[in-house]
């Protein structure tokens, strides 16, 4: 078996919840896992993960929580175990005018060498070994550490893993989720700050196809790479939105509708008990997402709506989206719920008031409940 030491961030400086944090992380590594032998334990600070499958370190990298990755050796508490391995891991280096640092912790106390003087210990070794090295304790080459455990634990490739916090450890939210490329970075971005996210979809058929709710299912799916099993939820606008667009002036169409997603959006939040919203605006990108059209998409819940690209640019969240892995599905062409009516005119500075009067004009409860009633939650 091989193995990795992980290093988690924030979560170690959250005092007497730690321990919450600190379980939530290791079930969520076993819990991504579950399909490949490896064993999964935490001692002191630090996560060990025992595997086979080349896959693993990549797998545990994507995990929300994690800060660096170690591929890491284990050898028997005495000095000749210590050495031989070291030896053997630097001879995989091309080592001719590198340097090296050995950086040594040692959370066992009952070991009789401190830290120093093991450092110290092993530099000897090496320089005796490898004379093409050098020692060079500001910007070396090769890091070698060494934690002194039950065993010696000795790793030199270490790589970043994704950060945040750990996946379901700071509420739930409900995203509202299109099939574009805005909402799953949303939901990514939030998703690793350690919000469970429930994804909802509003679709149109049969005026939008089979296909593009396939499509949202498949970003759901890809997302559940990050996030483990997921409820998806869909529902159907099409009757409610032809009913505003009977009776609504046009140019507020957007903006009426919104905020009866919010609503359907919100009620859903109540009835799963999540505490907030998710959405994909960004400030200024389009018509609808001015600041009086998110002020009235906004006074239509009382739960608190996050929107964590609101201000990134569009290229930063096509970076994003591609390193996640959803901007090859959310390229693929679909018609969106929001598109089937779409206004020639969108009005980009309403007021509460106008959209207020608007309302006032339709049967709120109908067209809620029209699209409430086709709710669909299905598991990915
Ligand atoms: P996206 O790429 O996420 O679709 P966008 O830039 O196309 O965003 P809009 O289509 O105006 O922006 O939508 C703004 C936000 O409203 C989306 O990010 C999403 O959170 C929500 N939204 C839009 N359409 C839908 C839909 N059909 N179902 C659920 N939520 C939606
Ligand atoms: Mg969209």
């Amino acid at each position: 078996m091989k193995l990795l030491l992980i290093k988690y961030g924030e979560i170690g400086l959250k005092g007497k919840n730690r321990h919450l944090f600190e379980n939530r992380l290791i079930q969520n590594i076993r819990s991504r896992l579950k399909e490949y032998p490896a064993q999964v334990k935490l001692d002191s600070g630090r996560i060990y993960v025992e595997y086979e499958d080349p896959e693993v370190p990549q797998i545990v990298r994507d995990t929300f929580g994690l800060v660096e990755v170690c591929l890491c050796e284990k050898v028997p508490l005495e000095l000749k175990f210590l050495e031989d391995k070291i030896e053997q891991m630097l001879q995989g280096y091309n080592l001719l005018g590198k340097s090296f640092k050995i950086e040594t912790k040692r959370p066992n106390k009952s070991y009789p060498r401190t830290s120093p003087e093991l450092s110290r210990y092993i530099g000897g070794f090496v320089l005796s070994k490898f004379p093409e090295l050098r020692v060079d304790v500001h910007h070396p080459d090769l890091l070698i550490e060494v934690e002194v455990r039950e065993s010696f634990y000795i790793y030199i490739e270490r790589y970043p893993a994704v950060g945040g916090m750990p996946y379901s450890s700071a509420g739930r939210a409900v995203l509202l989720m299109s099939g574009g490329i805005d909402s799953p970075v949303a939901g990514y971005q939030m998703a690793r700050r350690g919000t469970k996210i429930l994804p909802l979809h509003f679709h149109a058929q049969p005026f939008t196809s089979l296909e593009s709710l396939e499509k949202v299912r498949n970003l759901v799916r890809r997302m559940s790479y990050y996030m483990g099993p997921m409820n998806f939820y869909h529902m159907n606008l099409l009757e409610s939105q032809q009913l505003i667009r009977e009776s609504c002036n046009e140019k507020h169409f957007t903006i009426l509708q919104r905020r009866l997603m919010t609503k359907l959006a919100s009620e859903l939040a109540k009835k799963e008990g999540a505490l907030a919203l998710i959405t994909g605006e960004s400030l200024a990108q389009v018509a609808s997402q001015t600041m009086e059209g998110i002020s009235c998409t906004n006074n239509a819940s009382n739960r608190v709506i996050f929107r964590p690209l609101i201000s990134f640019d569009k290229e930063d969240i096509v970076t994003i989206s591609k390193a996640i892995g959803t901007y090859e599905i959310s390229i693929l062409p679909f018609d969106d719920a929001c598109t089937v009516f779409l206004p020639s005119r969108v009005e980009t500075s309403p007021t509460l008031g106008s959209i207020l009067r608007e309302e006032e004009k339709m049967d709120l409860d109908e067209l809620f409940n029209l699209a409430w009633k086709t709710l669909v939650k299905e598991k990915i």
